[in-house]
C-alpha cells in the first residue's frame, strides 16, 4: 500500500526529531490502537455477579487478583521486585482493625531512563453485596481495571522512555488503603517516581466528558493535557481539582496518595452518575465505544507524559 503523502511527512518529521528523542514524533502524536473486545471482555469478567463486586479480603477479590496477575504474566511484564502481588496491612480510618489486601504491581522497563518510573493505576476492588444486592463495580472500576491491562499491553509492544509501573490497587473502597500502602512501602523510592496517572470510573460518558484532574495543584501536567489530541467523541476537561467537598477530586481516588506524597498526577474519570455506588452500575450500562477512546486517549497521555518527564529536573 502507498503511503498518501500527509503519513509520508509524518514519517519524515519522525525522523528528523529523533536526535531529541528516541520516540518518533509521527508515534508520539498518534492515538494507540487497543484491542477493543479485550478491552470491553475484561470490564465483562470483571464485573460478573461471580466476582461479586471484588471487595477487599474476600475470594472474589482474589480471583479477580489471580487474573490480573496471570494477564501481567501472559503480557510478559515483569514484577517490581519478588512477586507481582505485593500484600499489605492497613489500619481502616476510625476503624480498630486492619485491613489486609493485596496490590498487583508490574512493570515494563524504560529504554533511556530506567531508573525513572511513572506509575499507572487502577483500583480492582470495589463493594461487598449488601441485603442481596451485588454491587458489580462495572465503571467504578472495572472499566480502569480493563484499561489498564490494556495500557500494560500497549506499552509492553511500544517501549517507553521512562519505567511505567502499572499498579493495580486493592481496598481502594475503604479509603486509598492499597496506594496508601505502595506509597508508604513503595518498591522503588519514592524520589525515583516522577508522576502517577489513575483512573477509576473512565467507561460511562454519558456527557462525553473526560475529567483530567490534577493539574492545578500540579501546574506541570497542564501543558501536557492541553497538547492532548483526544480519540473521536471523547472531550477533555480540566477540573475538580479546587476548591472542598466531592468537588475537588484530588484526594477522592488512588492519586490522593500520591499527592499526599508531593508527587505530580492527573487522574481521569467520568462524573459522578445515577449508578454511582448502586446495584445498578453494571457492564450493560457502558457506552462501549467512548470507553474505547477514553482508554486510546489516556495510552495517548501517557505516551505524552513519558517523553515531558525528561525535561522535568529530578524531584
Ligand atoms: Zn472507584
Amino acid at each position: 500500500m502507498r503511503l498518501p503523502s500527509v503519513l509520508l511527512a509524518l514519517v519524515v518529521a519522525g525522523c528528523a526529531g529523533a536526535q531529541a528523542s528516541s520516540t518518533p514524533a509521527a508515534a508520539r502524536d498518534a492515538i494507540p490502537a487497543l484491542d477493543s473486545a479485550k478491552l470491553l471482555g475484561d470490564l465483562f469478567r470483571l464485573s460478573h455477579d461471580s466476582m461479586a463486586g471484588r471487595a477487599a479480603m474476600t475470594p472474589e477479590n482474589a480471583k479477580a487478583r489471580a487474573y490480573l496477575v496471570s494477564e501481567m504474566r501472559r503480557l510478559g511484564l515483569a514484577p517490581v521486585g519478588a512477586s507481582f502481588e505485593q500484600p499489605f496491612a492497613m489500619p481502616r480510618r476510625n476503624r480498630p482493625d486492619s485491613v489486609r489486601g493485596v496490590n498487583v504491581v508490574a512493570q515494563v522497563r524504560g529504554t533511556r531512563f530506567p531508573e525513572r518510573a511513572i506509575v499507572v493505576s487502577a483500583h480492582f476492588d470495589h463493594v461487598a453485596p449488601r441485603n442481596g444486592n451485588i454491587y458489580n463495580g462495572a465503571d467504578d472500576n472495572a472499566s480502569g481495571t480493563a484499561a489498564l491491562l490494556q495500557l500494560a499491553a500497549h506499552f509492553q509492544r511500544h517501549k517507553p522512555e521512562h519505567t511505567l509501573i502499572f499498579a493495580f490497587f486493592d481496598a481502594e473502597e475503604m479509603g486509598l488503603l492499597g496506594a496508601r500502602a505502595f506509597v508508604a512501602n513503595p518498591p522503588v523510592p519514592l524520589a525515583q517516581i516522577a508522576a502517577n496517572v489513575n483512573m477509576d470510573m473512565v467507561a460511562r460518558g454519558d456527557n462525553g466528558t473526560l475529567w483530567a484532574v490534577g493539574t492545578n495543584p500540579h501546574p506541570v501536567m497542564k501543558p501536557i493535557v492541553e497538547a492532548l489530541v483526544p480519540a473521536s467523541g471523547v472531550t477533555v476537561k480540566m477540573g475538580y481539582d479546587t476548591g472542598t467537598g466531592r468537588d475537588n477530586w484530588t484526594s477522592l481516588s488512588d492519586q490522593g496518595a500520591f499527592h499526599a506524597q508531593g508527587i505530580p498526577f492527573v487522574y481521569f474519570g467520568v462524573e459522578d452518575h445515577a449508578d454511582y455506588h448502586e446495584p445498578t452500575d453494571d457492564p450493560e450500562k457502558v457506552n462501549a465505544g467512548w470507553y474505547y477512546n477514553a482508554a486510546r486517549t489516556i495510552a495517548a497521555f501517557v505516551t505524552r507524559l513519558d517523553v515531558a518527564v525528561a525535561g522535568w529536573p529530578p524531584r
